[in-house]
């Protein structure tokens, strides 16, 4: 799945999981789910983080952000040359080893740690429905595929895929932000 499905689903997770536990996020929680929707993709040196994010940024923030931008490349280097790409960052024990690092760094801040956990975790469901699968349950077990066949990575079913998890998103921000529904002229009213 490419970068923009992952962060559509990032954004789905994270409104998802909110209404489920009844709380409404912060507006910043939103990039912190995106962001870790892209994580799981760090073990591809050729993606969105494992690039250092260098096809996102301007020269002048690119500069500015260099020491994130190699450390970036650092780890995904690391990943790619000792486990390799859809395994460790693919699966339930990789996404236990991220909550818990996210849990010692931001424990204290749990809008942040909900956004984090489930933007990763709607990576691996993104990647669920790809051809390729997941491996879940690595380093043993085979790969998991969520839907027969599955969907092929940059084809029009993936823009379908894509536009499925963005209404969905639209619904799940209406029921959960008061201010989006104000702004749309609240619920719809009989005549
Ligand atoms: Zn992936």
């Amino acid at each position: 799945m490419n970068a923009v499905t992952h962060a559509v689903f990032g954004v789905a997770a994270l409104s998802g999981a909110s209404l489920w536990l009844g709380a409404e996020p912060p507006v910043y929680a939103y990039p912190a789910a995106v962001v870790a929707a892209w994580a799981p993709d760090l073990d591809n040196p050729r993606s969105k983080l494992g690039n250092g994010l260098s096809r996102l940024e301007s020269p002048v923030l690119n500069a500015v952000t260099r020491p994130v931008s190699w450390a970036l490349r650092l780890v995904s280097f690391v990943l790619f040359r000792t486990v390799g790409h859809r395994t460790l960052t693919h699966s339930l024990p990789g996404l236990g080893l991220f909550a818990l690092v996210a849990y010692a760094l931001l424990g204290g801040y749990p809008d942040l740690f909900v956004a984090l956990v489930a933007g990763y975790a709607s990576h691996l469901l993104a990647d669920g429905l790809n051809v390729r699968g997941v491996p879940l349950l690595w380093p043993v077990g085979g790969t998991f595929r969520f839907l027969p066949g599955g969907v092929r990575s940059g084809g029009a079913v993936e823009v379908c895929v894509a536009l499925a998890g963005l209404a969905l998103t639209g619904c799940f921000l209406y029921l959960l932000h008061p201010a989006v529904r104000g702004f749309l002229g609240g619920p719809l009213q009989p005549l």
